[in-house]
């Protein structure tokens, strides 16, 4: 795995940096060298880090006005054993000084991004909930975008906007961009609308949405209160398993990618995969040939309410 991937949504809440916070957590978990960038003058992804946003000496605001390397502004975040490049509402500003820039301003980020590609397996950025200068650097910087969505009425007319800017940068500054995928984020199987919308997204966009489907969950919604990806807070709850899961699905997508059809002799192709680790039994696997219009996905009837107990 050697991916820039930017998370993505114009659509505000829709779990963008639950998302990029514990994808990237996760997917330190299985060893891979992770770094998460935060571009939203929110903070948010910072302050789920449990990193204080108004103390920052050097963050993604200095990075893209070329005030700061990238490698002198990161923050270790331990023990989850990832890199963070944090921001803080300077960011709204130096949006404003980008826009003034003549030339260059889409490629601050990747330019500045170039020297420490090789230090990580894996960086991803949590974009703001616009389609501004600054989600237009993440969509130049990275190699493909991962989409959480909320299945619910609206979803899919912001889903188009998202589309049509992704087509413009391809067809300028970085043609290969590609959708990594769509993820189902706080789905609640009991909701028939939530059921319609899914079945609609996987018409459209077929395997691009991801298998794994993120329920909501009271886990995911409290750990940044607590300044910690959920695997820190309780890593037995469906949330942190469902981020596990998505982690095991990407990396069994890019492995199937670069060695396609090693063997033949699996009867049943959309089975959840035996080599996701610590997810493969994992209920958030969902089979797509096992989930029609608006029946409940396999072991996902009780999303949101089941917690296990808090540690201790
Ligand atoms: P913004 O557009 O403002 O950046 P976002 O797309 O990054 O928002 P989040 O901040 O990740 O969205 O999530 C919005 C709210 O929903 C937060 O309070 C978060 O804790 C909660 N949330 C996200 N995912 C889940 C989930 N699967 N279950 C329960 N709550 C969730
Ligand atoms: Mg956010």
């Amino acid at each position: 795995m050697n991916r820039v991937i930017a998370v993505t949504n114009q659509k505000g809440g829709v779990g963008k940096t639950t998302t990029a916070v514990n994808l990237t957590a996760s997917l330190a978990a299985t060893k891979r060298r992770a770094l998460l960038i935060d571009i939203d003058p929110q903070g948010n992804a910072t302050m789920g880090c449990g990193v204080d946003k108004s103390q920052l000496q050097r963050s993604t605001c200095e990075v893209l006005l070329g005030e700061s390397d990238v490698a002198s502004a990161l923050i270790p975040i331990e023990p989850a054993g990832f890199s963070l490049l944090p921001a803080n509402s300077d960011l709204t500003a130096a949006e404003v000084r980008l826009l003034t820039l003549m030339a260059g301003r889409e490629t601050k980020l990747r330019n500045a991004l170039r020297p420490v590609r090789d230090n990580f397996d894996v960086i991803i950025i949590d974009c703001p909930p616009t389609l501004n200068m600054l989600t237009v650097n993440a969509l130049v910087a990275a190699d493909s975008l991962l989409i959480p969505m909320q299945c619910e009425y609206y979803a899919l007319e912001g889903l188009s906007a998202l589309l049509s800017t992704v087509e413009q940068i391809k067809a300028s500054v970085n043609p290969d961009l590609e959708i990594e995928g769509i993820l189902r984020t706080m789905f609640d199987p009991r909701n028939n609308l939530a059921n319609e919308v899914s079945a609609q997204l996987i018409m459209h966009f077929g395997d691009k949405v991801f298998r794994t489907i993120i329920p909501r969950n009271v886990r995911l919604a409290e750990a940044p209160s607590f300044g910690k990806p959920v695997l820190f807070h309780d890593k037995e709850s469906r949330g942190a398993l469902a981020y596990l899961a998505l982690a095991g699905e990407m990396i069994r997508r890019e492995e199937e990618s670069e060695a396609p059809a090693p063997e033949q002799n699996n009867p049943e192709p959309d089975a959840a995969p035996a080599d996701a680790n610590e997810d493969s039994s994992n209920p958030h696997q969902e089979s797509q040939a096992e989930y029609p219009d608006t029946v409940t996905p396999p072991g996902n009837e009780h999303a949101g309410n089941f917690d296990s107990p808090p540690p201790q």
